[in-house]
Parts: structure tokens; sequence; C-alpha cells
């Protein structure tokens, strides 16, 4: 594994552009616990997953009740970056990254430090509420201290409709606009990092075989097995908050 250091860090070296794709593995040391994981949310309560599936949103006042609070709880409010966060805000200051496409929705990239222009939130974001029926976005902070003063499911001040984070949940499409900026991200990057994701879900995965098709190299750094390490042009398993500082400093 050793020599693999610096072999992919003379890649990043190299390169004119890296993209990272980064999934739950990147905030683990954040505090902020992984879904599908062994130890995942949705692994040890699968009610829990009922929250985050739209139709069950929409349908039963109880769930948005149950899903408030656990907003209100979630762990981001007071997460901070974590070292494998900080060397991706490295690579931003040395103009190496094209863009940071995150299954995360906790905003630590641009709180370590990225350009918020440079962080593809393909799974939405945590930090704004949206509203179901006109589509407008407000702060979360702003929706939870409506929840905080009694509301249990704040309705949209302007049409009344139901709010929801503006993260996709399960049967929610992705943003049209969001997912071609993705796209182009993998397609057009010299070096494609996939960082503590399990590449399991769509189209995070299928980024890997874009960036691979449009020449770049592929890297994957989780610490289970994916589906993609067979094609990959590298695989680490350490643990990210000493790896990818390891790969920056040696690059
Ligand atoms: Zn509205």
């Amino acid at each position: 594994m050793d020599d693999l250091v610096p072999r992919v860090a003379g890649w990043l070296a190299a390169a004119r552009s890296v993209t990272v794709l980064s999934g739950a593995g990147m905030s683990t040391d954040s505090g902020i616990p992984d879904f599908r994981g062994p130890q995942g949310v949705w692994t040890k309560d699968p009610s829990a997953q009922a929250m985050f599936t739209l139709q069950n949103y929409v349908a039963d006042p109880a769930v948005r009740v149950r899903a408030w609070r656990s907003r209100r709880d979630h762990p981001a409010w007071v997460a901070r970056p974590n070292a494998a966060h900080a060397a991706v805000a490295a690579l931003d200051r040395r103009g190496l990254l094209r863009a940071v496409v995150t299954q995360n929705i906790d905003g630590l990239h641009q709180a370590a430090g990225v350009a918020a222009e440079r962080v593809i939130e393909i799974h939405g974001t945590l930090r704004e509420a949206e509203c179901l029926g006109c589509g407008r976005r407000v702060p979360m902070a702003e929706a939870l201290a409506r929840v905080d003063a009694g509301e249990a499911d704040p309705p949209c001040l302007v049409c009344r409709g139901i709010q929801k984070s503006a993260t996709i949940s399960f049967g929610q499409a992705l943003v049209p606009a969001v997912l071609d900026a993705a796209v182009a991200a993998a397609h057009g990057c010299d070096v494609l990092v996939a960082a503590g994701t399990s590449l399991q879900v769509q189209p995070a995965a299928s980024l890997c075989d874009l960036a691979q098709t449009g020449g770049a190299r592929l890297v994957v750094l989780n610490a289970e097995p994916t589906p993609y390490d067979h094609q990959a042009d590298a695989v680490l398993r350490e643990p990210l908050g000493t790896l990818l500082p390891r790969l920056l400093a040696a690059a």
C-alpha cells in the first residue's frame, strides 16, 4: 500500500484538475454517522429511512414532525471539518480542485474553506429548507427556530405548503443542473478521487465511469471494498483523516 501513496501523489502533482467525489466516510471523523454502513443509522433502525421517503413525508404529518426533530438534533450543527476536509480545501487553495462532488448534506467542505462554487451537493443541503409547494428556500436555522418556538411542522410562510430540508429524499429526483455540473466535473478532470463513498448509489457511482471515459485516473479511497475497485487505477483503504493529508503532502 505504501508504494501506492507516492504513485497517487505523483498523479495529483501532475494533474491540472482534480475532482473529488465524497461520501459519508468523509464526515464520520466529524461525528456525522454513516447511513448505509455496518454501523449505519438505517442499518440499525430501518424505520428511520421512512423519514427520507418523499411519499411518506408528504402523506404523514407524524413523519414530518419526527423529521423536523431529527433535523434539529442533527450532528451537523455542531460538527467541525476534519483533516480530510482540510486536505480537500488545501487542494482547492493550490488551484488543483475542479470540484468536489459530494453526497453529504452537512456543508463541511465549505466550512473547511472550499469555495462554495466548487462544491456540488448532489444530494442537496441540510442548511436550507425548501417549500414543496412554491419552491421557496429559507435558511434551515430560520425553520428550526420556528420548531423551537413550538411549530412541530412549520409550513411555508408564503403559500402554507409543506417544507422539507433541501435534501434529496428517496422518491425525489435529483436537480438536473446540479447533476449536469457533477457530470462535467467528472468528465473534465485528470484525476477523480472517490473518497469515503461506497459507490453503490447512483449517480455518484456512474461518475467514476464518466471520469475514466474522459481519460481521467480513478483513485478509490474507502475503508470497505467498492464495486469500482477492480477498474480503479489505485485503491487505498487507510482512514481518510490520515491518508488524504499524506497524499497531499507527497504531491
Ligand atoms: Zn411555499
